[in-house]
């Protein structure tokens, strides 16, 4: 199967029909391959990847958004850090959003996010993001009692608000020329017990077991909800959301790696041209070079 195909089958461009239940967090598509031809599947990708990235940073014209979100334990990280291992580091910057400092709180909510945004010929990763404002804010009142907000504007028409403001500010993100992609990896409730489950039994994966997790988990429904009416709200052909099923991580990894693959080889990405000015300079410094005594 194709990356393009691949990609497709997770990629939602109009939400109106988005429903979480058709998406399943075990699949593994069509692709009947063992551990070492996956291997070797992402290596190819990430080869790729890393050749799009390049042209990416010399072009210095587009710059790349990826959007990781996911319940606790849904494979974030190691997804950010398998796709992402064959990239120059220097054309590369990852944020990770966590619940918001004081100086923060001051602020509109993409106030942090404007400041962390990719610069043109980079790739911009966002571990979390501001989809956490109709996320966690959603499924816990307090934190957006926090958020200081004036109360006349704090309505129950607020989700819709920021759900607006958030297709715009995409929109006006992508006719800056930012190409946009949203990950939701999809884990199933079973699968994320049995990871838990594996940090607190395992000495050397206690670090990253987090007792607050168990707090959220017990509202999955409630995230789940929150996850679908977002992808509902804010897919779009410009922005789109991929469902990536998160159950199997050697899947999880080839899905976002062709995703990001398939949107990028789109950009049409080139080495810059050097016009005939250019050109009579550089023969003009090899002979200057040639010359040399
Ligand atoms: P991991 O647990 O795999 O290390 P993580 O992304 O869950 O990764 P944590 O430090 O555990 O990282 O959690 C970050 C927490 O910050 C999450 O619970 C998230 O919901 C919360 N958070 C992020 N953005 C916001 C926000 N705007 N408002 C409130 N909470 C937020
Ligand atoms: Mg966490």
């Amino acid at each position: 199967m194709s990356r393009a195909d691949l990609a497709s089958l997770y990629k939602v461009t109009d939400g109106r029909k988005f429903k979480l239940s058709d998406y399943d967090p075990a699949d593994c598509g069509d692709l009947d391959i063992n551990k070492a031809e996956a291997k070797e599947r992402l290596e190819q990708d990430i080869k790729s990847l890393s050749e799009l990235q390049e042209k990416l940073y010399a072009q210095d014209r587009w710059s790349v958004l990826l959007i990781f979100q996911a319940m606790d334990a849904a494979g974030k990280d190691s997804a950010i850090e398998h796709v992402m291992k064959g990239i120059n580091p220097q054309g590369c910057q990852v944020h990770s959003f966590k619940a918001p400092s004081a100086i923060e709180l001051d602020h509109d909510y993409m106030w942090r996010t404007s400041c962390a945004l990719p610069e043109r010929g980079r790739i911009g990763v966002f571990n979390r993001s501001y989809y956490e404002e109709v996320l966690v804010v959603r499924v816990r009142p307090e934190i957006l009692g926090k958020q200081r907000l004036p109360q006349d504007l704090v309505t129950k028409n607020i989700w819709q608000e920021r759900y607006e403001d958030i297709r715009g500010f995409e929109r006006y993100l992508a006719r800056n020329g930012t190409l946009i992609l949203k990950f939701f990896l999809n884990v199933s409730k079973e699968e994320q017990k049995k990871r838990f489950l594996d940090r607190i039994d395992e000495p050397d994966k206690n670090w990253k077991f987090n007792p607050g997790d168990v707090a959220e988990r017990a509202l999955w429904n409630q995230y789940m909800s929150a996850y679908e009416d977002a992808i509902r709200n804010t897919a779009s052909e410009h922005a789109p959301w991929y469902v990536v099923p998160a159950d199997k991580k050697w899947y999880t990894r080839l899905v976002v790696a062709a995703a990001i693959d398939e949107a990028m080889q789109g950009l049409n990405l080139q080495f810059p041209k050097v016009d005939s000015v250019g050109l009579e300079e550089i023969r003009k410094s090899r002979e200057a070079l040639m010359n040399e005594k």
